[in-house]
């Protein structure tokens, strides 16, 4: 994509079909984004912010699951990346805190399964001792 055609975007100048083709692939490509925020930073006028770009073009928010799978490692590369740039860099408020809440409950999974060890642990310890 180049320069002229990402100008264009931030105008709001651009065939509907044309505006959604790039809006989409924003939403893929981070490193787009980057750009656009950029170039937007460049201009004279251009107060906006990453953040603000982001939400005058309603940047789509990932599902839970793919935060869920961001948290577990198992998503491929360019998706973790998108989701840590929306997260992180974007600082969506929405996501940041589905995010704290799937690590509250992976956490208390976790103790459920050490507890759960524990007492496996303790039964068959005091099986043998018998
Ligand atoms: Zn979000």
């Amino acid at each position: 994509m180049n320069q002229p055609e990402l100008e264009a975007y931030l105008d709001e100048a651009l065939p509907a079909e044309e505006m959604a083709r790039i809006e989409d692939r924003l939403r893929r490509e981070p490193e787009l984004l980057a750009e656009l925020a950029a170039i937007n930073a460049r201009r004279d006028a251009g107060v906006h912010s990453l953040g603000e770009i982001w939400r005058r073009h309603r940047l789509s928010c990932p599902p839970r699951e793919q935060l869920g799978g961001l948290l577990l490692g198992t998503l491929p590369r360019a998706q973790a990346q998108y989701l840590r740039f929306h997260i992180d860099i974007v600082g969506c408020r929405l996501c940041q805190a589905s995010l704290a809440d799937l690590e509250n409950q992976q956490a208390e999974a976790a103790e459920a399964v050490q507890t759960r060890r524990r007492r496996y642990f303790q039964s068959s310890a005091g099986y043998l001792n018998r």
